[in-house]
């Protein structure tokens, strides 16, 4: 496709976003369904964003990803939010309607969808690791969604707790925070149906695990939302106790799928994205 007049853009707003997989993941979608778009890196450096976001009506983009660290502030640059952004209180996806600039979140939709045919949420228990953006939209989700019960377990124990007192506030679902000292971490884990790393150890570090992976039980789905490695140290662990595992690259697929759809209003192409995705990766 030629870029010309015509052509629509959209792109990734965050600092960094050279290494961000997404422009590859897009551009071979655009391609695959012969629509003139493209999508384009938009580094803007913390302090920046307000002037950034006006400028994306000024300039007529169809729409941005947003990522780190602006997902919190461009909440509050929005016309409009959609709720799912407004519960997780962060943005990852800005779409144009009527000339006003729409806020929606993708990211904990994505994460569930990476589950689907391997796991279901209703009245399950869930553990969850991390409290920071990605773990609030994740667990905000499974909230939604319908699980029993959510632990959260962060290096941050008051982090934790915040969210936690949220959810079960907000959503009235069940849910505690602990810090890497609590008492009995062995059996909450061993219990959990499903146990998700949404913290950003074990990127780059193939071996080390959070906790000992003889606490997981075989039964435990285990996903890691970090994709780099793929083959996290937390995922290998997993599969060697028995445990079906997911990886990261499912969530990235899916939540960036939800905004493709959302800015063109016609359905991705999965399978064209996924391989893009890998191939991104393995070339990164
Ligand atoms: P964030 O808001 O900065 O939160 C980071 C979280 O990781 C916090 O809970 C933090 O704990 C914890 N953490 C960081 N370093 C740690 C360490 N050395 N030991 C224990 N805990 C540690 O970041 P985020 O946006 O939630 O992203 C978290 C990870 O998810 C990143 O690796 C990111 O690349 C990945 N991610 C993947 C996808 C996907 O599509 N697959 C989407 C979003 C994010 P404290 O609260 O104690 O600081």
């Amino acid at each position: 496709m030629v870029i010309g007049a015509s052509t629509r853009v959209v792109g990734i707003i965050g600092w960094p976003v050279k290494h961000s997989l997404s422009p590859a993941m897009h551009n071979a979608a655009f391609a695959a369904m012969e629509l003139d778009w493209t999508y384009v890196p938009l580094p803007v450096r913390p302090g920046d964003l307000p002037r950034a976001v006006k400028g994306l009506l000024a300039l007529g983009l169809a729409g941005a990803n947003v990522t780190i660290p602006h997902k919190e502030e461009a909440l509050r640059l929005m016309d409009d939010v959609a709720p799912g952004a407004g519960l997780i209180g962060a943005v990852n996806t800005i779409a144009r309607a009527n000339g006003r600039l729409v806020g929606h979140n993708t990211d904990g939709i994505g994460f569930l969808r990476s589950l689907e045919g391997k796991w279901s949420p209703r009245g399950e228990t869930v553990v969850i690791l991390g409290a920071g953006g990605a773990a609030r939209a994740i667990a905000i989700q499974l909230a939604l969604a319908g699980v029993g019960k959510i632990h959260l377990i962060n290096r941050t124990l008051p982090r934790a707790c915040r969210l936690a007192d949220e959810i079960q506030e907000r959503i009235e679902v069940w849910a505690r925070g602990y810090d890497w000292t609590a008492r009995g971490l062995d059996q909450i884990i061993g219990s959990s149906s499903l146990l998700v790393n949404a913290t950003a150890f074990g990127m780059g570090d193939e071996e080390e695990t959070l906790f000992p992976c003889q606490w997981l039980d075989a039964k435990t789905v285990v996903c890691d939302i970090v994709y780099t490695p793929r083959l996290t140290g937390l995922l290998k662990g997993a599969a060697g106790r028995g445990c079906a595992t997911v990886d990261g690259l499912g969530m990235l697929l899916h939540q960036g799928a939800a905004a493709l759809e959302i800015w063109t209003r016609r359905p991705a192409p999965l399978p064209v994205m996924a391989r893009a995705l890998e191939d991104a990766l393995q070339g990164s």
